[in-house]
C-alpha cells in the first residue's frame, strides 16, 4: 500500500514512521524542499495547488490522506478525481472555515460559544450584541496556533483588531473554561469508530504546551463522544479525527475540529496501544482499526522554538524524546517529550523537571 500525504511537516513524519512496520510506502508533498516527513519519506516538491506536483503525489499513492487542513479545496477535488482520498474534501472544507464549522456544530446539536461574523469595524457592534464581553476575534481562514487572533473587551479593543485582523472575521463569545479537553476518534472503512480516552490540554499564547491522558474524570466524555459521533457520520469521515472542546461549569462547548492527526494525541505513540498514527494510516487503507486504549498515564510536553538538551530529557525516567528535524524558529513547534507512567501521580515530579529542561 502506497499513502500520499498532502503536506510534509512533523505529522507526516509521525504518520511516515507508523507506516513503515506495516509495509507501506509514503510520499509527501511539501512546499518546502526541507519538510520534516521529507527526512524519512520520499518527498515531491511543491505547492498544494501545483497541478503538476499533485499529479506526482496520485501517480505515488494508493490513497491520499493529509498532514494540514488548509490544502486549497480545488487541489483536494483534483486528487479525489484520481485517487482515494481520505478523509474526503468536505471534512477539510468544513475545517477551514471557522464559521462553516460552527454552523455545522450549530446544526448537528453540538453546543459551541456564541458567535458572528464580521467584515468591517460596521458589524462589531451587532457581533458584540450576539457574544457580549470579552469576547475574541479571529480571522474565519488559516489561524492556526493562536495566530491571527486576539482577545477584545471593549468596543475601543475590538475597533483595534479588526483594523490588525482585516476582514473575515469571526467574534465569538470568550469562554471562562475549567480546561480545555480534546477527544480523538478514529472511523475506519466499514464505519467503526474507536475513541482514545479524553485529553487534558495547557495552551499558552493560543499554542498547545502539553497534554496529559487520560484526563482526569470528566461528567461529560459521553457529551463529548456523542459529539464526535455525530460529525464522523454528518462527515462520511475516515481516518484520525479530533474534536477540541472548552469545559465549562455547565458542560462543553466545541471550539474546532481537526480532520487529521493532532498534537493532542502525540502521547499514543508510546502511550497507547495503538498510536494515532497507526490507527490513522489502518483506516485510510481499510484495515482493521487497532486498540485505542492507554498504557498507564501520559505527558506530553512540546518544544517550542528551541530544543532541550537530548541528555537532560532522556535522564528522565519514562521518557521519550522527539526531534522534527526542523530550524528553530521562534513560536515553531520543533519537537516534542512524552513521559510515561502506571498512575498519574508518578508523573508530577517528573514533569516538573522536564518542563524546567524544556525551558532551557
Ligand atoms: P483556536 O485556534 O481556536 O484553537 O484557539 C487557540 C487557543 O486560544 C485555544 O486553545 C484557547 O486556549 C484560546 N481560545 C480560543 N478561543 C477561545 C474562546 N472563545 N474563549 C477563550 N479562549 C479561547
Amino acid at each position: 500500500m502506497r499513502i500520499g500525504v498532502v503536506g510534509g511537516g512533523q505529522l507526516a513524519r509521525m504518520l511516515a514512521m507508523a507506516a513503515y512496520p506495516l509495509g507501506m510506502q509514503v510520499t509527501v508533498l511539501d512546499a518546502s524542499s526541507d519538510a520534516s516527513a521529507g527526512q524519512v519519506a520520499d518527498l515531491v516538491h511543491g505547492d498544494f495547488s501545483d497541478r503538476k506536483a499533485l499529479g506526482r503525489l496520485a501517480d505515488a499513492s494508493d490513497v491520499v490522506t493529509f498532514d494540514f487542513e488548509n490544502v486549497p479545496a480545488a487541489s483536494a477535488d483534483w486528487l479525489a478525481a484520481r485517487v482515494p482520498v481520505r478523509p474526503g474534501a468536505r471534512a477539510l472544507e468544513m475545517s477551514q472555515d471557522r464559521i462553516a464549522e460552527k454552523e455545522l456544530f450549530t446544526r448537528l446539536g453540538i453546543p459551541t460559544p456564541r458567535f458572528a461574523p464580521v467584515d468591517g469595524t460596521a458589524d462589531l457592534e451587532a457581533a458584540i450584541s450576539v457574544t457580549g464581553l470579552p469576547a475574541v476575534l479571529k480571522t474565519r481562514r488559516l489561524g492556526y496556533d493562536g495566530k491571527g487572533q486576539r482577545v477584545v473587551r471593549d468596543m475601543s479593543s475590538a475597533m483595534e483588531a479588526v483594523e490588525q485582523l482585516g476582514s473575515g472575521l469571526v467574534l465569538e463569545s470568550f469562554v471562562d473554561f475549567e480546561r480545555e479537553l480534546s477527544i480523538i476518534a478514529v472511523r475506519g472503512m466499514g464505519g467503526e469508530v474507536a475513541f482514545y480516552p479524553m485529553v487534558e490540554n495547557l495552551h499558552r499564547d493560543g499554542i498547545l504546551r502539553h497534554s496529559s491522558a487520560p484526563a482526569t474524570a470528566t461528567a461529560h466524555a459521553q457529551d463529548a463522544r456523542d459529539a464526535v459521533e455525530r460529525l464522523l457520520v454528518e462527515l462520511d469521515y475516515v481516518g484520525v479525527f479530533t474534536l477540541e472542546l472548552f469545559e465549562t461549569t455547565d458542560g462543553l462547548l466545541a471550539n474546532e475540529f481537526a480532520p487529521r492527526v493532532h498534537n493532542s494525541g502525540h502521547w499514543t505513540i508510546e502511550g497507547a496501544v495503538t498510536s494515532q498514527f497507526e490507527n490513522h494510516l489502518r483506516a485510510v487503507a481499510g484495515l482493521p482499526l487497532g486498540s485505542t486504549a492507554p498504557r498507564g498515564a501520559s505527558v506530553m510536553v512540546n518544544f517550542i522554538g528551541s530544543m532541550p538538551d537530548a541528555d537532560k530529557v532522556l535522564s528522565l525516567p519514562g521518557a521519550h524524546l522527539h526531534d522534527y528535524g526542523k530550524r528553530p524558529r521562534p513560536g515553531r513547534k520543533l519537537g516534542h517529550a512524552t513521559l510515561n507512567a502506571p498512575a498519574a501521580e508518578e508523573l508530577d515530579p517528573v514533569l516538573a523537571r522536564l518542563i524546567t529542561i524544556a525551558r532551557g
